[in-house]
C-alpha cells in the first residue's frame, strides 16, 4: 500500500489577527523583539516563528546591536505553540530557513517530522547559537512552546507572577520539541515538572537556576534593561566568543545529541497518537488543554 496515493493535502485555512506578530526596535545598543499576539496569549504560529527568525537576523546584522531582549505584549509571555487559534497556520508553506523540504504535502509521520525539524528544532538551535547575547523577559504564562522561546535565550529575567509549565505529557508526548528540560532543571526536578505537568513558579525556577533575576511586574522592564545595558558595555567579539564557549560546553555535556534522540521519541509519540486515535496531539486542542489544566489544578487543590 502506498500511503502517498491516499494522502489528501490539508487546506490552509488560517486567518491572521495581525500582520505584525513580532515587533522590532533598537535603542542604546539593545534590540527589542516583542511577541505581538496578545489577544491569543502570544500563541506561536508559523507566521510568528518566521517573523521572529527575521527579527533575530536583523538584530545580528545590525552592528549597533550588542544585546537582544525578547519580550511579549500582554498579560502572558507565551501560551505555547498555536494549537487552536484562527491564525493556526500549520498547513501553510513558508520560505524555509533550513534545507528540510516543505511538509504541507507530505503523508504520515513525515508531515510533522519535516515541519518540526524546521520550525521547532531547527529554529530554536539557530536562535540559541546566534552570536549576540539574548535575554528573555518573561511575565505571566510561559507554557510548552513558550519554554522554547525562553530557553534559547542566554539569560531569563522573570516577574514574580511568571510561571513555567510543560503539560504535553498529557498528550502522550515526552515534552516540547526543544528538549532542554534536564539541562534547564536538574533531572529529578525535570521529571517532576514533566510527570505532573504542574506550573513551576518563577521563584522556584529562580531557585533552580533557570531564571537569572526576579522582579515585581512593575520593575521587570527596568530590571531587564539595566542588565542588558550592563552587558552591552562589553566588546562584541568577547561576548560572542564567551557565548560560543559556554554553548559548546553544554553540547559537550550532551545537550545537542540528547535533543536529537528525544526529538525522535517525540515523533514516535506523534505517530503513535495518530495510529491510535487519528490525532497527532492525542485529541487535545487548546481548549481541551486549558480545561484539563484547570481540572488537574483543582484536583491538587
Ligand atoms: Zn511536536
Amino acid at each position: 500500500m502506498n500511503s502517498d496515493s491516499e494522502f489528501v493535502q490539508r487546506a490552509d485555512t488560517a486567518v491572521y489577527e495581525t500582520e505584525e506578530p513580532v515587533l522590532y526596535g533598537v535603542a542604546d545598543g539593545i534590540a527589542t523583539l516583542t511577541l505581538n499576539r496578545p489577544t491569543v496569549n502570544n500563541a506561536q504560529n508559523s507566521q510568528m516563528t518566521y517573523a521572529l527568525d527575521d527579527a533575530f537576523r536583523r538584530a545580528v546584522n545590525d552592528d549597533l546591536v550588542k544585546v537582544i531582549v525578547l519580550r511579549a505584549n500582554g498579560k502572558h509571555f507565551s501560551a505555547g505553540h498555536d494549537i487552536g487559534t484562527p491564525g493556526r497556520d500549520i498547513n501553510k508553506s513558508f520560505e524555509r530557513a533550513h534545507l528540510w523540504w516543505d511538509h504541507t504535502n507530505k503523508p504520515g509521520g513525515e508531515y510533522l517530522y519535516a515541519r518540526e525539524q524546521e520550525v521547532y528544532l531547527g529554529m530554536c538551535r539557530r536562535w540559541r547559537e546566534l552570536p549576540k547575547p539574548t535575554i528573555a523577559m518573561v511575565q505571566g504564562a510561559c507554557i510548552a512552546g513558550g519554554l522554547m522561546l525562553a530557553w534559547v535565550c542566554d539569560l531569563i529575567v522573570a516577574s514574580d507572577d511568571a510561571f513555567f509549565q510543560d503539560p504535553v505529557v498529557r498528550m502522550g508526548i515526552p515534552g516540547v520539541e526543544y528538549f532542554a528540560h534536564p539541562y534547564e532543571l536538574n533531572p529529578r526536578i525535570a521529571k517532576e515538572f514533566l510527570f505532573t505537568g504542574d506550573r513551576m513558579s518563577a521563584e522556584r525556577a529562580y531557585q533552580m537556576g533557570m531564571v537569572n533575576r526576579l522582579f515585581s511586574r512593575e520593575e521587570l522592564e527596568a530590571g531587564t534593561y539595566a542588565l542588558a545595558a550592563a552587558i552591552a558595555k562589553q566588546p562584541r567579539m568577547g561576548l560572542a566568543l564567551t557565548k560560543q564557549a559556554i554553548n559548546h560546553v553544554e553540547d559537550l555535556q550532551g545537550k545537542r545529541t540528547a535533543m536529537d534522540a528525544v526529538f525522535a521519541w517525540h515523533h514516535f509519540a506523534h505517530s503513535h497518537n495518530e495510529l491510535l486515535s487519528g490525532d497527532k496531539l492525542g485529541g487535545y486542542d487548546a481548549k481541551a488543554m486549558i480545561q484539563a489544566n484547570k481540572t488537574a489544578a483543582g484536583e491538587r487543590g
